[in-house]
């Protein structure tokens, strides 16, 4: 039984004493361990969030992360940096750096490789656009994402990855796909993650559906049997709205 893993991306949102406060909101609405849950604040609010939420039920995670361990890589920060910064996630490849910044398959490979070996949990995004939905190619392009996104992850690192189907026409559009597009989708992820690890491997894995949840749409689409949490954006900059999306989960 997969336990469902809620995670909140504040993306360029909140200020400090913002960030402070909705992370103790946050912490004060989650009371157990029933759902894995954790917040991914900006950057520059890593330490002060983790400090905030140390004790309580929910983790952190930062938005991006790079793959070399030190360098000359102005602007960027390493898989240990992050855990250092008191994270336990970090989000890799997440549309709004795919497609917005242009972040190649193999730069997002290479993410994911070195902060699972760090000991973060990655949570590797994927999905279509929407002209690639009209056009049928759904399914070739989310294989082509996990192949290429995951090529040469060794087995050791699959319990320290989480797959996010985010398709891009539902991110922050207020477009959500519906629970039967979501359990096709999600449903065909899981086989092709099958295809690459094996189908132990791919009845452990927790995949999210990120697109506009929100308090009144999560629990139709999160009682989807291979619909195993949610990546929300815009609904986890108010705490009483993703804690309500928590408490769907449960
Ligand atoms: C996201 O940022 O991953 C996301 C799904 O955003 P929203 O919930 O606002 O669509």
């Amino acid at each position: 039984m997969r336990k469902k893993f809620i995670a909140g991306n504040w993306k360029m949102y909140t200020t400090l004493a913002g960030a402070k406060s909705l992370a103790l909101g946050v912490a004060q609405g989650v009371t157990d361990d029933a759902v894995t849950v954790a917040v991914c604040p900006p950057t520059c609010w890593l330490v002060p969030v983790a400090e905030v939420l140390k004790g309580s039920h929910v983790g952190v995670g930062a938005q991006n992360v790079h793959y070399a361990a030190e360098g000359a890589y102005t602007g960027d920060l390493s898989p240990a940096m992050i855990l250092e910064s008191g994270c336990q996630y970090a989000i890799i490849g997440h549309s709004e750096r795919r497609h917005g910044l242009a972040e190649p398959d193999l730069f997002l490979n290479r993410k994911v490789k070195a902060a699972t070996a760090a000991g973060l949990t990655a949570i590797f995004c994927v999905g279509e656009l929407l002209a690639e939905r009209e056009a049928k190619q759904t399914e070739a392009v989310l294989e082509f994402q996990l192949a290429a996104g995951l090529a040469g992850l060794e087995a050791g690192a699959l319990g320290k990855l989480v797959v996010a189907y985010e398709p891009v026409w539902a991110i922050g559009t207020g477009k959500v796909a519906t629970p039967e597009q979501a359990q096709e989708t999600h449903g065909f992820i899981r086989k092709t993650f099958g295809k690459l690890f094996g189908a132990e491997a791919a009845s452990k894995l927790v995949i999210q559906y990120g697109g506009s949840v929100k308090p009144d749409n999560a629990a139709e689409i999160m009682k989807q049997p291979d619909v195993d949490g949610a990546l929300v954006g815009g609904a986890s900059l108010k705490a009483d709205s993703f804690v309500k999306i928590v408490q769907a989960a449960r």
